[in-house]
């Protein structure tokens, strides 16, 4: 899969694996969920053994496999071993089907069957006849989006869809030796393939080279132009464009690219005209506000689908018409869904709000969300949804530019460009994925008290940091202009 992606991640993933950056735990944990997903769908085909020895023991895993294909009381294998032509595969599910025939089941946590599972699978269906098995049906399982948990174990068989992909990985697999062939070629060079970054490193995984690659730009790379398309990419480096320094001033770029190229090259912010009639938008009371939620794949409260999105958190910084600032904050505990004490304490903070601030239109739309939910606060909700929000992200992308965004507009970026002095370093918590993980553990019924207090402690530190930021954002570009 990384060969088909690209032919430099292969070899990077083959022979200089350090280069590579590790999994942050908002990543591992997102991995994890996929391992859950993969052990909870052997109950699709069950009373099979699993395979479990690692992936560094593959040799005794294909000799077991090899040993239970003879069993014939053995209906399925687990995590089944392979190895044909120096190629080794795991299967996760491997059935036993009719006249002798095999399933082969791989089990994604995905909502739907993707165009980059199929070559994963077919390169398992050739290498599983090649090992001189009969397979009579391909399929791909995954999450069911239309699941509703109801509580207690997950129905396997509803949880999860399994689509039938036979012909599709069929049809692949032949051309997957004549693949194969090539990855072999680049794997037998002494230095990586010279491949330069671009759209094909976070389609359809996000590269774990991508900071050693990038760092092989120069600085303020044509990558840091905000919106760069593949098509305006192409073109600037057929002119052999490779930093925005190059840009020469007649080039066609959209407003904000052009600002970006203005910005870095004069090394100084740049606004447009109107930005100070954007920011008079707001107006006190300003309500300053952020969610955290979690969405996971397999549903945690009783009455959510598959990857439902359950806000559990907020914070508001509000800015009063006398200039003075507060703060006030919701989190949920225990293990109860924790939607109506959030929409129940938000609607009587949000009471009197001239305007809401927001950085994105994330809230508005888990707003719409919880309207949909709890049919009781619909009303409350659309007022709340009907009073003045100004979206600061909108803002500042179409108004303001300073080259330390690094052609980032996420507020990351932004507030340690415009505050140096006031990060997210010196948070436990630095990422939204992070948070909802830390949630997860700060509910879990097994985690000791003072663990607890501290995992909570973290969560109310990062989302007041969010809306804190927010106004010292919008501070900065004040004064700045
Ligand atoms: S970052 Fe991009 S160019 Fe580098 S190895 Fe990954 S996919 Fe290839």
């Amino acid at each position: 899969m990384s060969g088909l992606q690209c032919l430099r991640k292969l070899y990077l993933a083959c022979n200089q694996r350090d280069l590579g950056t590790p999994p942050d735990s908002a990543q591992q944990a997102l991995f994890d969920a996929g391992t859950r997903v993969g052990e909870i769908a052997r109950e699709l085909r069950p009373g099979g053994v699993l395979i479990d020895e690692p992936h560094d023991r593959h040799r005794e895993a294909v000799a077991r496999t090899r040993a239970l294909l003879g069993q014939d009381d053995v209906p399925a294998i687990y995590e089944a071993g392979f190895t044909e032509d120096d190629v080794r595969i795991r299967v996760d599910i491997l059935a036993r089907s009719s006249g002798g025939a095999w399933e082969l089941i791989e089990v994604k946590s995905s909502t739907s069957t993707k165009d980059e599972h199929v070559p994963d699978v077919a390169v398992q269906l050739m290498v599983v006849e090649k090992a001189g098995l009969t397979v009579n049906r391909v399929g791909l399982a995954h999450m069911n989006r239309d699941y509703v948990y109801p509580g207690g174990d997950y129905e396997v068989d509803q949880l999860l869809a399994v689509d039938d992909i036979t012909e599709a990985a069929r049809a692949y697999a032949k051309g997957v030796p004549e693949e194969l062939n090539a990855m072999r070629r680049v794997l037998t060079e002494d230095e990586p393939p010279d491949i330069a970054v671009g759209s094909h490193c976070n389609k359809p995984y996000e590269c774990e080279f991508y900071a050693h690659c990038r760092s092989r730009e120069p600085d303020w790379s044509i990558e840091e132009l905000p919106g760069l398309t593949s098509a305006k990419r192409e073109d600037l480096r057929a002119l052999g464009i490779r930093s925005i320094l190059e840009i020469p001033g007649d080039t066609r770029l959209t407003p904000t690219q052009e600002r970006a190229r203005q910005s870095v090259i004069a090394d100084r912010p740049q606004a447009s005209s109107s930005l100070i009639g954007e920011l008079d938008k707001i107006i006190a009371p300003a309500h300053f506000i952020d969610f955290e939620t979690l969405g996971p794949a397999l549903p945690v409260y009783t009455g959510t689908r598959p990857y439902e999105t359950v806000p559990f958190q907020w914070s508001d910084h509000v800015l009063s018409e006398d200039g003075s600032v507060s703060h006030f904050e919701f989190l949920a505990e225990g293990s109860d869904d924790p939607r109506a004490e959030f929409a129940e304490t938000l609607i009587a903070q949000l009471k009197g709000a001239a305007t809401i601030v927001v950085y994105s239109s994330y809230e508005r739309t888990r707003l719409g969300d919880l309207a949909e939910a709890l049919p009781g606060r619909r009303s409350a909700l659309d007022s709340v949804m009907s009073l003045p929000w100004v979206d600061l992200l909108k803002v500042v992308r179409s108004h303001y530019y300073h080259r330390d965004f690094h052609g980032s507009f996420s507020i990351k970026s932004v507030l340690p460009a415009l505050v140096p002095e006031f990060g997210y370093e010196d948070l436990e918590i630095q990422d939204g994925k992070v948070a909802s993980v830390v949630f997860l553990e700060s509910i879990n019924s097994d985690t000791e008290p003072g663990r607890r207090e501290q995992l909570r402690g973290d969560l109310l530190a990062y989302c007041a940091r969010d809306t804190e930021a927010m106004l010292r954002v919008v501070e900065a570009m004040r004064a700045s202009t």
